[in-house]
């Protein structure tokens, strides 16, 4: 199998914020959301400061931690720039999140691959650094896991290889915490049958197995110590939903109003839309509020195009948007903290016939 790549930024919302302060860099520093940690660099971490952690917990762990609002439009925008990074540098790219993906970068089959891989995700990590000024680690591996398992190594701003040896023993010797998407309570089942590294699995009875993770867990693990777990990148061309998400609240800006917070989302995500060649046939907008209940969900509008549209007219959606935000609840709109806009029902803009409306 050719080697791929999992291009992962460090730290990314800190390190967005710290191209504008570089004099903190060496200093423990993290970006905070709603009162909890959003992301540190790597001096917080070193003193304890992880992300999830909340701000009260992370000042007691480091007094002097320097604090900043996430700097949500400039976090997309350069999360955009990153992407078309990946873009130029891979022949398909798959999102894991706004900030790490998998790159299929042509490497070969044979024992150059490694060194082609290498040389893509060396450029990379440069480029990311020159360009926008964003560290980036790259893992290198045959499977999606074996990439992951790579960059995880490579953090922070590193390089790291995992070639076909060390994979092969790793298919025996990684302890399943390392294996991501395997939760505790699974992990806690396994380990009541004696299963703590891949490997162990061999000395259990499929059925046993069956019993303590399901079905879709038990193929899972197999396979990976098999080797036949996912390689596949797979592009955004072939997602179905795409979203942009925004606060009312700016960093350096002033506040939005829920509906240009809206335009931008639409406007965002309709980008993401076209440079994968999709349309859509919907447009749903989720508004949740702002205090500490942040999850709590105010209202979601759905619009519906009559047929697939193209995404390179941002125009159709703004009028279903606005047509739909008319009809908002007032309390929906004083309260209104976060958007989220997500275009549905994707697919491939070829074959879609011209806007008609
Ligand atoms: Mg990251």
């Amino acid at each position: 199998m050719p080697p791929i790549l999992h291009a992962d930024a460090d730290s990314f919302f800190a390190s967005v914020v710290l191209r504008s302060c570089p004099a903190l860099r060496a200093t423990p520093m993290a970006v905070v959301v709603h009162g909890f940690v959003a992301s540190s660099n790597y001096p917080a971490r070193d003193r304890g400061v992880t992300g999830g952690m909340l701000v009260t917990d992370a000042r007691r762990r480091c007094p002097g931690l320097a604090l900043f609002d996430v700097p949500q439009g400039e976090v997309e925008e350069t999360a955009d720039a990153l992407f078309d990074l990946f873009a130029s540098v891979a022949g398909a790219v798959e999102p894991g999140s706004m900030e790490e993906a998998f790159l299929d970068v042509g490497a070969g089959d044979d024992e150059s691959g490694d060194a082609a891989a290498v040389r893509a995700g060396a450029e990379l990590r440069r480029r990311a650094w020159q360009e926008l000024g964003i560290p980036v680690s790259v893992g290198v591996g045959r499977t999606k896991l074996m990439a992951k398992l790579a960059s995880r190594a490579a953090k922070p701003d590193g390089l790291h290889v995992i070639d076909a040896a060390t994979e092969q023993r790793l298919r025996s010797t990684l302890p399943l915490a390392k294996v991501w998407g395997v939760g505790r309570q699974t992990l806690e089942r396994l380990e009541a049958l004696g299963v703590r590294r891949l490997g162990d699995l061999d000395g259990v009875l499929p059925e046993r197995l069956l019993d303590a993770c399901g079905t879709m867990m038990t193929r899972r693990l197999l396979g990976i110590r098999d080797g036949s777990d996912d390689a596949t990148v797979r592009p955004v061309s072939e997602r179905t939903v795409l979203s942009s998400e925004g606060s009312i609240a700016g960093y350096a800006r002033p506040d939005w109003t829920v509906a240009e917070l809206v335009e931008t989302c639409i406007r965002r995500v309709c980008k993401r839309a076209m440079r994968a060649g999709l349309g859509a046939t919907g447009l749903t907008i989720v508004v949740r509020g702002d205090a500490a209940a942040a999850s709590a969900v105010l209202a979601t509008m759905k619009a519906v195009a009559p047929v697939p549209t193209a995404a390179d007219d941002p125009s159709v959606w703004l009028r279903m948007a606005a047509a739909e935000l008319a009809r908002l609840p007032v309390d929906a709109v004083a309260d209104a903290g976060s958007v989220r806009a997500s275009l549905t029902g994707l697919r491939p803009l070829a074959g879609i016939p011209p806007t008609l409306f």
